[in-house]
């Protein structure tokens, strides 16, 4: 069985290419410019196979499915936040969010599923607690996650029964992209959650891979927050 994970250096990405190879799955994980993410993970890793590939550019999206094949399950992981208020906000930003939350995740499944209809599979696309009810100066942010949701539900119903469709909504994860709080917003933040911590990326991809291998479940939304935010 294979696997093909989008931002699978670091973080969520990375802890989903653990769990996916530990279950024997064949992964391949792409990254698109930290090469010292890359190299690591390489090392931690040694049966993943990690390649160069922007989410956003159609040109290397087209050469990893040529090289990869047919994956069973696509994990549409690769994201960035930018924190800003939206007067604040220039374009070149916003359009770059967007090109890689909302576009990534498009253009992978344009690419996969020709691939993977004939023999079935599994699509989980990650999207954020803030794409569900919308995070303060993270506008843009939630409104790729957002559309990363109705993407999600709209492809659910568009490729069953061959391929399901499903993602996950985290809350407050530790990885790099939740690094920049200081400790007095890390303290706020966990006392406004639930379950009073931030989650793991295992947790995530815990979820992830319930989600990949549930075969009557398709077209959901899993929160994985604690609780919520
Ligand atoms: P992270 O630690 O910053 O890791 C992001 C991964 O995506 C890295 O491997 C990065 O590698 C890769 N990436 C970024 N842009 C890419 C591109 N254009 N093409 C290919 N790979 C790309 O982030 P994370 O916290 O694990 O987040 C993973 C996903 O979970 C994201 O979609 C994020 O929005 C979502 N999420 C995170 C949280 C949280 O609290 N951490 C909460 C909700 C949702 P390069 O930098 O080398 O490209």
């Amino acid at each position: 069985m294979k696997a093909l994970i989008s931002g699978g250096t670091r973080g969520i990405g990375l802890a989903c290419c653990r769990l996916f190879a530990d279950r024997g799955y064949q992964v391949t994980a792409l990254y698109s410019r930290d090469e010292g993410a890359a190299d690591a993970a390489r090392r931690a890793l040694a049966g993943v196979r990690f390649l160069h590939a922007d989410v956003s550019d159609e040109w290397a999206v087209t050469d990893v499915l040529e090289e990869v094949g047919a994956p069973d399950v696509l994990v549409n992981n690769a994201g960035i936040d930018y924190f800003a208020q939206v007067q604040d906000m220039p374009l070149e930003a916003y359009r770059r969010v967007m090109d890689v939350n909302m576009g990534g995740t498009f253009l992978l499944c344009k690419h996969a599923v020709p691939r993977m209809l004939s023999r079935g599979g599994a699509i989980v696309n990650v999207s954020s607690v803030w794409g569900v009810s919308g995070g303060s100066c993270e506008s843009v942010y939630s409104a790729s996650k957002g559309a990363v949701i109705a993407f999600t539900k709209a492809l659910a119903r568009e490729l069953a029964p061959a391929i399901r469709v499903n993602c996950v909504a985290p809350g407050a994860i530790d990885t790099d992209m939740c690094a920049g709080y200081t400790p007095e917003e890390r303290r706020d933040i966990e006392g406004r959650i639930p379950l009073r911590r931030f989650g793991t990326p295992d947790e995530v991809a815990e979820a992830v891979y319930f989600l990949a291998t549930a075969r009557y479940v398709t077209g959901q939304v899993l929160g994985v927050d604690g609780g919520g935010l």
